[in-house]
């Protein structure tokens, strides 16, 4: 570990190192290392135990749109503790904040949405809308219709079901994954795979691959499509404007479900209230977890259109799913309080107006670097693709670990932004000040010029 880290991180790094199992994360690097103790944080800001700042520009993992240090979600909370710390929404019984929030969310998610059901995590929202999904159709007397189609370079969670959905390789082996049942096609990365085609050319031919899967193995057999609106994890990849309305087709010519996952496209981040407003999606059912209570605390919901929510609300059977959790009143009466900072801010229409735009303008203004082969973004997302040659879309040898190594100039210098392989990526909270932006491009561009002056190329 680092000498010039206190005794007190120190400390901490060595407890957490001894004890503490984390989340996609290389242990014997970290050990060796130590963590990086992240203690407050306030506004765009957070503050590790060493006392320094750090822009974040990732809104933690993609989740806290109204920024940190909000006292509004602070008291709903302490106040839900105070009156009704637990209870449980199985047997029959609810309280206030569920209600509440179930009706905010009939008003706020795309038309047509209408019955939620909630977990703790989008991974879990997922697991229960396979089950859901599952059983709607055997409701319908369809019981082979029930592969699930997703894509490759998806993120959809780290269940067995929702690493089954997910469509990033990596994922999968030491699970001995994806569970039968579940199908990956091509996904929209024009950038990474389009050639010369046009995007819109290239998004039709991919968005036409479902069509094919779908015959190939009978429309009968096949129960639902499972897609992110932009696939975040798997690289910031935004779809041509050509390839929803043809997935929207083709789901609905063989009957095939299709399920969102909104669980970072929801809540304002692609300038909209839904990454199916964005693109014009008319979902049977989503998934929502991040943005819902922007992280401040563990809550997801599954949203159901009338056809699906019918077939469960209407079967006399008692639907035997549910969560200790579901509903939890402190998560339920933050998430209402976070909702209520969305609309009275008008959060989501100024990431969609002023906020976004200028975060736009900033990441465009990346592509003139010499490393930089392309940007592209939508509301609050962005991503830059770092190349050996712009011209061809050469890539970097992995072994280079370029973009490993720009986020570690990037997070030494004061910005969090993530790398997925060399694509650098950012996802800052909505509240971010224009002032706020330019530190974030400043920070951003240090880094990339850090990496592109060990690489020769500047
Ligand atoms: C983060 C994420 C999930 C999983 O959510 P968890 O709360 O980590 O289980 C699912 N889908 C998408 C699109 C995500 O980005």
């Amino acid at each position: 570990m680092t000498s010039t880290h206190s005794n007190q991180t120190k400390h901490w790094q060595y407890i957490d190192a001894q004890h503490h199992l984390h989340p996609f994360s290389a242990h014997a690097e970290l050990a060796q290392e130590g963590a990086r103790v992240i203690v407050k944080a306030e506004g765009v800001y957070l503050y590790d135990s060493e006392g320094k700042r750090l822009l974040d520009g990732m809104a933690g993992l993609w989740c806290v749109n109204v920024g940190y240090g909000r006292e509004e979600l602070a008291l709903a909370g302490y106040k839900a503790l105070k009156e009704l710390p637990y209870y449980n929404t199985f047997f029959q019984t609810t309280h206030p904040y569920v209600a509440e929030l179930s009706q905010k969310l009939a008003e706020i998610t795309p038309a047509g949405i209408e019955r939620f059901f909630f977990a703790n995590s989008g991974s879990e929202g997922n697991d229960s809308a396979v089950k859901i999904i599952r059983y709607f159709w055997n409701l319908q007397g369809k019981p082979n219709k029930k592969t699930i189609i997703a894509r490759k370079k998806a993120y959809h969670g780290v269940t067995m079901i929702a690493a089954s959905l997910s469509g990033l390789t990596s994922m999968h082996p030491q699970a001995d994954l994806p569970l039968p049942g579940f199908v990956h096609i091509d996904c929209p990365y024009w950038y990474g795979d389009g050639g010369n085609e046009t995007p819109e050319d290239f998004g039709l031919r991919i968005a036409r691959a479902l069509e094919t899967k779908i015959l190939e193995l009978g429309a009968d057999n096949v129960a639902a499509f499972v897609a992110e609106p932009v696939q975040g994890a798997g690289g910031l990849i935004i779809p041509p404007s050509t390839y929803w309305p043809e997935i929207q087709r083709i789901c609905r010519k063989y009957d095939v479900l299709l399920h969102v996952d909104e669980v970072i496209c929801g809540f304002g981040r692609t300038g909209q209230w839904f990454g199916s407003d964005t693109y014009g999606i008319e979902p049977d059912m989503i998934n929502m977890a991040k943005g819902l209570s922007s992280g401040y605390q563990p809550i997801a919901a599954v949203g159901l259109g009338s056809r699906v929510g019918d077939a469960v609300f209407n079967s006399k059977e008692e639907w035997s799913h549910g969560f200790t959790y579901s509903g939890h009143p402190v998560a339920a009466a933050v998430a209402l309080a976070n909702l209520e900072v969305l609309q009275k801010e008008h959060l989501v229409e100024k990431a969609g107006g002023a906020t976004g735009a200028y975060f736009q303008k900033k990441l465009r203004e990346l592509a003139d670097h010499p490393l930089v082969g392309e940007t592209r973004g939508v509301g609050l997302l962005g991503a830059i693709e770092l190349v050996r040659d712009k011209a061809t879309r050469d890539r970097f040898d992995p072994a280079l670990e370029v973009g490993y190594r720009c986020r570690k100039h990037s997070f030494a210098s004061g910005l969090v932004m993530r790398a997925i392989g060399d694509t650098m990526v950012l996802s800052p909270p909505l509240s971010i000040t224009e002032a706020e932006t330019d530190e974030l491009f400043d920070l951003a561009r240090h880094a990339i010029d850090l990496i592109a002056r060990e690489l020769g190329y500047l």
